[in-house]
């Protein structure tokens, strides 16, 4: 499964021994010193296969085939795919695996301009940037548009790129209730006083920074409410897509599409590829003025090598399929898929009186376990029976809100759903984690 460490988030595989582990290395003795070293072996090593749309991994140790409820693969592109992967085969033949060369020293090619036309015209802004690495897109771009004298104002549960590229810029940063609009006006007051012109404020500019969807809750950001705000205290807003862009709204085109937000109205869209795309590396979309500032000034374009071309391929090529420009309509009915496969999931396991948090229409679905020391035998039971579900806990939850996290694919057949539903469910009985009533089955 793909995980989302947020830092030094504890994602058990059924690995419970990773848990623990990490805990122990954190305590050290009088001295600071760990007490205990690193283990050889901390992650799980599997096997994945490509020709069965990539719901399914094998570990190589213990089990064999699990059905795979962890991986971001929101549309089912990363796996073989009729139209992508014979063009990513035929990029590779072209370009090789990389261009060995930074952007501006030989390694953009017309395909990397073609993939930043595509990612502006998919999101819905004048102009985009990619880079190699979703992490370092939003690490590597706030220490370029931020610095000493501005304002970072970022939701609380923000991934850890945000929280290191946020520190590493050297600006304020304070950090607002998460997504809780009326605690960000809250905040943006106490900064700002109110009705000054904005060359009055104290601050040289101020980015409010939200996820479109939030890996660890499942839940779509309150959107509409917060770019209100920002337009009424002047803010930009800065929005990372990395779990929504193509996985929710009518044409794949993220939170924006979902909530009816005009998309001018968010200042710096950031996204990643590794999810919906099956591919790997991220973008920042904006105006022409800001993508140009960029290109001229962020050290991550102008010194490290340019994003893989058959990645780069491979995201133009599902885009293609997303927005129907392949010939077919495969792109809808996946989107269709992965909105009834997650609205389904998310039902049953509510009916069955697990406490499922996040909203509808989010493949992302946390089963609250609360206590942590129910992590490995959940984990474990449920790989037993070859389901494989991401587990996280402290510190990247609070201590005692330990959760199951389920991803949903489009490629997720509905008997896949079931099956996985009814191992879930005898796991959930075994460990004690169902704190709802049971609604009665229908005869
Ligand atoms: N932003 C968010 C919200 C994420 O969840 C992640 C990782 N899952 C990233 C950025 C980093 O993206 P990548 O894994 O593509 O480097």
């Amino acid at each position: 499964t793909s995980s989302n460490l947020h830092g030094y988030a504890p994602i058990c595989l059924g690995l419970e021994d990773f848990y623990i582990r990490r805990l122990y290395l954190r305590i050290q003795d009088c001295f600071g010193r760990p007490i205990c070293s690193a283990p050889d072996a901390w992650f799980d090593v599997v096997e994945r296969y490509s020709n069965d749309n990539n719901k399914t991994l094998k570990r190589t140790t213990k089990i064999s085939r699990c059905l795979n409820l962890g991986s971001y693969n929101y549309l089912g592109f990363a796996a073989a795919d009729e139209y992508c992967t014979p063009r990513v085969v035929e990029t590779l033949n072209k370009y090789s695996p990389s261009t060995c060369s930074s952007r501006v020293d030989g390694g953009t090619t017309l395909l990397h301009n073609e993939l930043e036309e595509c990612v502006a015209n998919f999101v819905r802004k004048p102009a985009a940037i990619v880079f190699g690495m979703g992490y370092v897109t939003n690490s590597a771009i706030l220490p370029v548009l931020m610095g000493k004298g501005s304002l970072i104002i970022s939701d609380s549960l923000n991934h850890n790129s945000i929280v290191n590229g946020a520190r590493g810029s050297g600006a304020t940063i304070r950090v607002f209730q998460h997504n809780t609009p009326s605690h960000l006006e809250e905040v943006l007051r106490e900064q700002i006083a109110e009705g000054q012109p904005r060359t009055h404020r104290p601050w040289k500019k101020i980015v409010v920074i939200v996820e479109g969807i939030y890996s660890m809750e499942g839940e779509l950001c309150k959107l509409p409410e917060i770019v209100a705000i920002c337009k009424q205290y002047k803010a930009y807003t800065y929005l990372d897509e990395a779990h929504s862009i193509g996985a929710v709204g009518k044409t794949g085109r993220g939170v924006c599409e979902l909530l009816g937000v005009d998309t001018a109205d968010v200042d710096i869209m950031m996204g990643t590829f590794t999810k919906s795309f099956g591919s790997c590396g991220g973008y920042i979309a904006g105006s022409k003025e800001l993508i140009k500032y960029l290109k001229y000034t962020c050290p991550a374009h102008l010194y490290a090598t340019s994003i893989s071309p058959p990645a780069a391929q491979q995201i133009i090529s599902s885009i293609k399929v997303i927005l129907g420009e392949d010939g077919s309509n495969r792109g809808a009915q996946k989107l269709a898929q992965i909105r009834e496969n997650s609205n389904f999931f998310r039902s049953e396991l509510q009916k069955m009186g697990f406490e499922v948090i996040g909203d509808n229409d989010s493949p992302v679905m946390p089963i609250m376990l609360y206590n942590p020391a129910k992590i490995p035998a959940f984990s474990r039971e449920c790989l037993k029976q070859n389901v494989a579900v991401v587990t996280v806990a402290f510190p990247a939850t609070p201590l005692l809100l330990a959760r199951a996290r389920i991803c949903i694919s489009a490629s997720h057949s509905r008997e896949d759903l079931i099956k996985a539903l009814q191992v879930i469910s005898k796991v959930g009985d075994l460990v004690g984690i169902k704190y709802f009533p049971a609604e009665p089955q229908k005869q």
